[in-house]
């Protein structure tokens, strides 16, 4: 009999009930004996759902109280030593400490979770003597047995991705820490073996990432004294995200089963199963149903390549299941009220999901007639969408296919640029200038309310913006900054605003994920072909100019930075998903240059988050992320001047990338990389304008004239003086207004001090 299984659920639960019991919590609003309870509740409840859904492996311990891989760390006593832990179970105020800081101790770090926008906490080894504090997977596995009669999948993040995904140590101490740990994880799964667990899921995805010799050795001794310590207990060695390297090395580890996926990474892992074969010994943990994108899937396309794999696998020894963990989609669609029908059903939360693994399933024990209709219904509302006008604007569609065959260029090359630009705007050596926002007061996010809500009218609420406008246009004057912004005020997020205005985005109500511990986005549904609909930014950008003479900055969201922050169709390549925005975006700064806006700013912080995780795709990627920019900004006069910023993560093996973009000036997060990033561009000999953040805006704290100085000179022995501009490191949105006011003062000073001594 074939088998379904889920390789993790979301943990926020349908109505982020997750995410507010956690944040009761920590406001004190919550007992800690009633939040244990809450959270327990939720769990068995996503439980109970996958129970009566009819899936075969339920995962347990995928649930978590922020994030699986501090779970992990605890589990181990690997606590930071600067958080005051004296052994045992990790308390919720140390753990949550770890997460997000104490009042005497910074949190630890926060990173991205391989190619996906979830974050988890960085382990640090140092200084750390792993314990087994407690059997977590055994604690879940017998709750969910007890309290469910359930006969749970216990989920455990594998010794060698933990490993590598740790800090705090060095490479050759890694023997040294996998000598550690490894007996914790035999004493684990002895434990659950002992118990009577049948399957566990050791998830290591970093086997799809580039791996060293070394590495594959430690696997093998991982995998083989795991097995040997166990050998009642099926594992079920878990990669996901991309394709495995080295397939021929562990298909032959002594494990029980191999989890590959076969939704992003099927063409190499199709390619290696055919070539190699599978061991006639082992399981196939299938993973073919999406586990990260939010479409509904063909499963007549899913019966067709389970098949293909049975010609290689024999039936019963498939397990249909998710790409990976159900925690990078929304919980279900079933609360989607206002999604035009064609699109409400071509899509398919966690729920759904879980539904197409039973179905697939089922087609596979009994025969696809077992499921002919639900065929048909997958099959339809496919077409439905495909065949919707949205998908079919020719216009669009066209423009896209010429720009995409042609090159985007500037007229002129950058020193001419420059020059045509100094002429006409006249600016000092180090330019000042903000990134876009300025503080979203109380004030300002009430009014949005009440206008959205249609107790303001339009004329109240443009009149209230162009008063903050007003307020801080002032402010920019007097504090003698050379380039300003309007400050964003219209603005929630800097994706949805521009999603709204354009077409072929659609919005959920519910459709929530969470991006690192209790923070959840919505992110937009791109589903149609992109069209600009009409001028999203003039009119803000075009009344604050009316009230100075200083250049006011426009300021617009990249294509790559809304596609990456958005859920994207799948039925065409997401360069040209980059395409149709940036053709869109070009209307829109073209709109921006006829109102008399000289300076366009095109945000792209999110620009290295659709990173494929190897190979060749990341040039290819980075080539037409490049040309996307490219064509939103190139059909503007010389003397218009392009800036784009960038921040979050990290540049420096990608600025041939970012100079490529040929913006005129870029701005650029610094301050928290400690100048690393200063390095970088030592060896690069960066030939545009650039302002590299002098201060962290993520902190409250004023930065002093002298530690802004520091910076500038820091950077000035690399950058070319005459090319250099000053500003903070990323927007002013979640400031306060004093605090931005004694910083930006600052600043001006500290450029004041700069130019009296270049
Ligand atoms: N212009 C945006 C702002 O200032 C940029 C935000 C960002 O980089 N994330 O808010
Ligand atoms: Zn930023």
């Amino acid at each position: 009999m074939v088998r379904s299984s889920v390789l993790g659920y979301p943990r926020i639960g349908a109505d982020r009930e997750w995410k507010k019991a956690l944040e009761a919590f920590w406001a004190g609003k919550l007992e800690e004996a009633q939040f244990l309870s809450n959270l327990q509740e939720i769990r068995l409840n996503h439980l109970r759902k996958q129970q009566e859904k009819g899936i075969d492996y339920i995962p347990v311990n995928d649930f978590s109280y922020y994030d699986h891989i501090l779970d992990t760390a605890a589990m181990f006593g690997i606590i930071p030593q600067r958080f005051a832990y004296e052994g045992g179970v990790v308390s919720l105020p140390v753990y949550y400490g770890i997460a997000r800081g104490t009042k005497d101790a910074a949190a630890s770090e926060m990173t991205k979770w391989f190619n996906t926008n979830y974050h988890y906490i960085v382990p640090e080894l140092s200084g750390a003597t792993p314990v087994l504090t407690e059997n977590k997977p055994l604690a879940a596995y017998r709750e969910a047995k007890q309290k469910l009669g359930i006969e749970g999948k216990p989920v455990i993040v594998g010794p060698l991705t933990l490993l590598k995904l740790s800090k705090g140590y060095n490479i050759s101490e890694t023997d040294a820490w996998l000598n550690r740990l490894l007996p914790l994880y035999v004493q684990i799964v002895q434990e659950l073996a002992q118990e009577g667990v049948q399957w566990v899921q050791m998830d290591e995805p970093i086997l799809v990432t580039k791996l060293s010799e070394a590495d594959i050795q430690n696997l093998k001794t991982i995998y083989e004294t795991l097995a040997a310590a166990a050998p009642n207990l099926n594992i079920m060695l878990q990669t996901y995200f991309e394709a495995v390297e080295h397939y021929s090395d562990i298909v032959a580890l002594p494990v029980k089963g191999i989890g590959l996926d076969f939704v992003h990474g099927i063409s190499g892992n199709i390619q290696s199963i055919k070539a190699f074969g599978f061991p006639a010994d082992k399981i196939l943990g299938a993973g073919v149903i999406d586990g990260r994108g939010i479409w509904r899937a063909s499963l007549s396309g899913k019966l067709a390549l389970l098949e293909e794999l049975a010609e290689v696998v024999a039936l019963e020894r498939l397990i249909v299941q998710s790409s990976c963990s159900l925690l990078h989609v929304p919980v279900t669609t079933a609360a989607e009220t206002k999604l035009t029908a064609e699109l409400k059903h071509a899509l398919a939360f966690a729920d759904e999901k879980i539904d197409e693994l039973v179905l697939l399933t089922k087609a596979l024990s009994s025969g696809s007639a077992a499921i002919a209709e639900e065929l048909d219904q997958s099959d339809r509302a496919i077409q439905a969408l495909q065949q919707s006008e949205e998908r079919n604007r020719i216009n669009i569609q066209q423009a896209v296919a010429e720009l995409s065959v042609q090159q985007p260029e500037r007229s002129r090359p950058f020193a001419e640029r420059h020059r045509a630009q100094q002429v006409k705007w006249q600016l000092p050596l180090f330019p000042t200038t903000t990134i876009g926002s300025f503080p979203q007061s109380p004030d300002v996010r009430k009014a949005r309310q009440m206008w959205r809500k249609g107790e303001w009218n339009n004329e109240q609420y443009i009149g209230f913006i162009r008063e903050q406008i007003d307020i801080w246009i002032k402010i920019q004057e007097e504090i003698g900054l050379d380039v300003l912004v309007h400050g964003e005020f219209e603005r929630t997020d800097m994706v949805e605003f521009f999603g709204e205005k354009l077409a072929g985005f659609a919005f959920t109500q519910n459709g929530w994920v969470q991006s690192y511990g209790s923070r959840c986005v919505k992110p937009p549904v791109i589903f149609g072909d992109i069209a600009f609909t009409g001028e999203m930014t003039v009119e803000e950008t075009r009344y604050a100019q009316s009230r100075t003479n200083r250049p006011v900055k426009g300021m617009l969201t990249g294509p790559i930075t809304i596609m990456n922050w958005s859920f994207v169709r799948e039925d065409i390549p997401r360069e040209r998903i980059a395409y149709q925005l940036a053709y869109a975006l070009r209307q829109e700064v073209e709109a921006l240059e006829q109102a008399g806006i000289g300076m366009i700013q095109v945000d792209e912080p999110a620009v290295r988050e659709g990173l494929p995780l190897k190979g060749k795709e990341q040039a290819d990627y980075l080539a037409w992320a490049v040309k996307a920019f490219r064509i939103a900004t190139c059909t503007v006069q010389e003397t218009t001047q392009i800036h784009t910023h960038m921040c979050y993560c990290e540049f420096h093996d990608m600025i041939d990338s970012i100079e490529a973009m040929d913006a005129d000036v870029i701005s650029i997060e610094t301050s928290r990389s400690h100048g690393e990033l200063i390095h970088s561009f030592e060896l690069n000999t960066y030939k545009l304008g650039i302002g590299l953040g002098v201060y962290d805006i993520h902190s409250p704290r004023v930065p002093s004239v002298e530690e802004m100085t520091g910076m500038i000179e820091r950077a000035l022995r690399v950058l070319d003086a005459k090319l250099f501009w000053i500003n903070p490191d990323c927007g002013l949105k979640t400031r306060g207004p004093e605090e931005t006011i004694a910083s930006l003062r600052n600043m001006v000073d500290a450029t004041m001090i700069a130019r009296a001594k270049h």
